[in-house]
Parts: C-alpha cells; sequence; structure tokens
C-alpha cells in the first residue's frame, strides 16, 4: 500500500471516530496505523481534548475501494488519447494558472467533475 493512501486511510478513520471517554473527534495526526491486514485495520488514536488513549479495531474496506476505484479511473484519463483540442484546453489553462496547485484540489466544483 502507497503511503499516501496509508496516510488518506487514517484521515477517513479519524474523521470516523470520536473519542469514547469525551465524545469529541480525534485529529488526524492523533491517530496512528497499528497494523492492517486486508479490510482489517488496527489504530491507536490520542485523544487531544481529554488526553485518553485508545486502541480501535475497523473495517476499512470502504476507503480501500474508494481509493482503488480513484485509481481505476486517474489511470483510464492518463491511457486516453489526447486529442488537439485538449492540447489547446491545457494550454489555455497553463496560461492562467499561479502554480499553486491546492487551490485547484481544493475547489470543490472541479473535483465534482473528475469523479
Ligand atoms: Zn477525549
Amino acid at each position: 500500500m502507497k503511503l499516501s493512501h496509508l496516510t488518506e486511510i487514517v484521515k477517513n478513520v479519524a474523521a470516523t471516530l470520536t473519542c469514547p471517554k469525551c465524545g469529541k473527534h480525534f485529529v488526524g495526526d492523533a491517530v496512528d496505523v497499528v497494523d492492517i491486514t486486508g479490510d482489517r485495520g488496527l489504530f491507536s488514536a490520542h485523544c487531544l481534548h481529554c488526553n485518553s488513549a485508545t486502541l480501535v479495531a475497523m473495517n476499512i474496506r470502504e476507503y480501500r475501494q474508494k481509493i482503488a476505484k480513484r485509481e481505476r479511473q486517474i489511470s483510464k484519463v492518463a491511457f486516453n488519447k489526447i486529442a488537439p483540442a485538449d492540447v489547446v484546453e491545457m494550454k489555455n489553462f497553463l496560461e492562467g494558472f499561479d502554480g499553486d496547485f491546492r487551490k485547484i484540489l481544493e475547489e470543490p466544483d472541479r473535483k465534482k467533475r473528475v469523479e
């Protein structure tokens, strides 16, 4: 599994989990992977609000499938033939692009179009 996929899974797990003691959500940095075997993940989480620690076993199939589906879409796009219009569109895009990839990736409208 790629490190970026692992990071994404941990982020998803952190967003799902709440502290059993104080009920607050765990922050991404406070969740670590103990073990991942197939669809089963074991995570340790440290609550930054009440300072308690917990071990959580979770089925991560949903997250793995989401990543796999996206990877398939990316490779499908990568192998599509490039038409002259695509080159013109890319040229136009690059002329107005300020180099901030974060802005593009976080733009909700663009994300929807890709999915
Ligand atoms: Zn807590």
